[in-house]
Formats: structure tokens, C-alpha cells, sequence
């Protein structure tokens, strides 16, 4: 740190994001990417909107905007698009949050909604998790701050039901609920319906896992026009350019060719149980996950051996050294091969630790 860093960040622990080695080819299944290339529509329109980087990007994203207001069923004013949800959560913490209106969320959850809180010097409350890993949601019904809440959660997975979004938004009417859905597309009910009703709620999307384009970097929220019309305000106070011109076409074309990521998911959801039941057959406790990755432990062998075990043996998983959940991994679901590869390894382990 310079001496010249600021004071008011002198205590920021940033983000550390997944492993991205470049050391040597894993079967990477840490950082819940898709093991399917973007569809050739969207890789040929980001080569021909490549020829135009000349030019700035439309700020507004009018085309962009416009396919997924149709896609959802909503109006454009109640879109907005993002560097990556990341960035749609960071200006929904800049613009719902401040001394008077604190942040809160689970204890176990995306471990980047402390950081946005401390970047933008937020109190936040974390309500543990239920012993089974299940929101605890009458806790956070009248809450009186600005909930956030991953569904599916991360790294669980475990999601809540559309009802039990619906309690939330009616128990929390002057606060705003934000539903962060990176993982929604692989098994969970969609809240976005629900942005027709109440404007209250705010629902962030993001093309990095079921769209296949994690590295294109793009993320949506779809909220009332009021709450819309304020992100925008803090986007266009930051970054107006925030979406470069491969990026928008791409996202435009996957879009279009909607059903190509649909059958993806549907192949991951697949992938996800065959891998879950044989896991339950080494004797694994897996959590009921309807995202793109599994959350399991072993009797037989800890959290940290098993992700060290593995990435010697190639095969790059997710551990978190945190309380409650250290004795656990996150696996990213991947091809049929991957999973396969994978589970050979775990039996090689558990055979070793005997
Ligand atoms: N929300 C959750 C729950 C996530 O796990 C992630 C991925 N790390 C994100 C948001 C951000 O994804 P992106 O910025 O790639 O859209």
C-alpha cells in the first residue's frame, strides 16, 4: 500500500476471486464458468462488432436493452446492463445503502457483499444461515434495511421459492429487496415476474454462467423504472461506456438464440444429479443445489485435503476457509467428462486416506 492510498480505505480486504491459473490446463471446476463454448451466432457477431471498436458503444445499450425487456416480459425502462453483475450489485449497494439504510444478507453467501459494503462504507448485519443452510427468512422479514440475498445462494445453492420471495417483498415494503439470480437458470424460480408488481424489488441477472460468456463480462438488473432510472444514474456518474461493443453484440445474439443456453442448463441439471448421486455413493453429504455447482463433504476426508488432493491430481475445485461450511467444497458442474474425471480422482483420494 502507497502512502498516498486513501484513509478511507485503509481497513478494504478486497475480493479474492477463484483461481484463474495459467500454469497448466485443469478441469477447472472452481469458479462456476460453463463448460460449453458460447454458441457460433454470438462468437460471429462479437468478431463482426469487433470491426467497430473504433467507435465508441452506445451507453444506453438500446438494442441490448430492448431483446431483454423482451425476453423477460418487461418494459426497457425497467432494465439496466452492467461490467458483469458484479457491477449491477456494487451500484445497487451505492444506491440503496448508506448509514441510515444498512446492508443485509446471509453470513454464508457471495463473499463479495461485505467488500461492496466496506468499499462504499455501508453497516452491514449478516443473519446466519439455519443449521441446515436454509435462509433464515422470518429474520429477515421487517428487516428495515436493504436485503440482499443470492437465489440460488452461493455457495450452497439451496434456493427459496418464488412465494418466499414474495413474504419478503410484502414484510420489507419501504426497503429495497435485491435478488441476486447468477445461478436462477440451472433449476430455481425466477423472481422477475415479480418486478411487474413491486417496486421494491430488484432482480441481477448475469450472462457468465448459463450464457455461457463469464469472460464477455455482462450483467443486467431489472427492477421498477424508478429503481432503474437510479442505477443508471450511478452508471452514468462512474462508467457510462461500461459495456464494450463485442460484449453488447454477443449479448444481443445469445438473446437470439435463447434456446441454445437453455438446453445447456438443462444438461448441467443433469450432470449436477448423476454427480450428487455419485458422490451420496462415496458417502458424500450434498446440500439440494439447484445451481451449477455442488456443495458436498466427506466424513472421510477435510474440505482443504480434498481441494489440495485434487489439484494436484488437475482438477481445481472451490474451498472456502470459513466457519461453518470449511468442511465442504464447492464443484463447478461441468461436461459429463469433467464430472467423470473428477469423481475418479475423489475415489483415488478416499482410497489413499483409508
Ligand atoms: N452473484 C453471485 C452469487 C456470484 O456467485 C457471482 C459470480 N462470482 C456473481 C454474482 C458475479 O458474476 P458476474 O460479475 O460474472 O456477473
Amino acid at each position: 500500500m502507497s502512502r498516498f492510498f486513501s484513509e478511507k480505505y485503509k481497513d478494504l480486504e478486497p475480493y479474492t476471486p477463484g483461481e484463474q491459473p495459467q500454469d497448466m490446463q485443469y478441469v477447472k471446476l472452481n469458479t462456476n464458468e460453463s463448460p460449453f463454448p458460447p454458441c457460433e451466432a454470438v462468437v460471429e457477431a462479437a468478431a463482426a462488432a469487433a470491426k467497430t471498436l473504433r467507435l465508441y458503444p452506445d451507453p444506453d445499450c438500446k438494442a441490448l436493452v430492448n431483446k431483454l425487456a423482451e425476453t423477460y416480459g418487461v418494459t426497457p425502462d425497467m432494465v439496466t446492463v452492467n461490467n458483469g453483475s458484479d457491477e449491477t450489485l456494487n451500484f445497487a449497494f451505492m444506491a440503496y445503502c448508506d448509514a441510515s439504510h444498512p446492508a443485509v444478507f446471509p453470513d454464508i453467501t457471495y463473499g463479495f457483499y461485505p467488500v461492496f459494503c466496506q468499499i462504499n462504507g455501508i453497516p452491514y448485519e449478516e443473519i446466519p444461515l439455519k443449521a441446515d443452510f436454509t435462509v433464515d427468512l422470518d429474520r429477515f422479514k421487517g428487516v428495515n434495511k436493504t436485503v440482499f440475498l443470492a437465489n440460488p445462494n452461493a455457495p450452497t445453492g439451496i434456493a427459496l421459492t418464488l412465494s418466499e420471495i414474495e413474504e419478503l417483498l410484502i414484510s420489507n415494503p419501504d426497503n429495497v429487496v435485491v435478488v441476486d439470480e447468477a445461478y436462477v437458470d440451472f433449476g430455481a424460480e425466477s423472481a422477475v415476474p415479480l418486478t411487474l408488481k413491486y417496486d421494491n424489488l430488484l432482480v441481477v441477472q448475469t450472462y457468465s454462467k448459463s450464457r455461457s460468456l463469464a469472460g464477455g463480462r455482462l450483467g443486467y438488473g431489472i427492477g421498477s423504472p424508478a429503481l432503474i432510472a437510479d442505477l443508471n444514474a450511478i452508471k452514468y456518474s462512474t462508467n457510462p461506456y461500461n459495456i464494450n461493443r463485442v460484449t453488447a453484440a454477443a449479448g444481443l445474439a445469445s438473446l437470439q438464440n435463447d434456446s441454445y443456453s437453455r438446453e445447456n442448463c438443462k444438461i448441467i441439471a443433469e450432470n449436477r444429479a448423476y454427480t450428487v448421486s455419485e458422490l451420496q455413493k462415496l458417502g458424500f453429504v450434498c446440500t439440494d443445489s439447484r445451481a451449477n455447482f455442488i456443495f458436498a463433504k466427506s466424513e472421510r476426508v477435510d474440505g482443504r485435503t480434498l481441494y489440495l488432493e485434487l489439484k494436484k491430481r488437475g482438477v481445481l475445485i472451490r474451498h472456502f476457509e470459513k466457519a461453518r461450511i470449511r468442511e465442504y467444497n464447492r464443484i463447478t458442474v461441468g461436461s459429463r467428462e469433467q464430472m467423470d474425471i473428477f469423481l475418479a480422482k475423489v475415489k483415488e483420494i478416499l482410497e489413499e486416506a483409508k
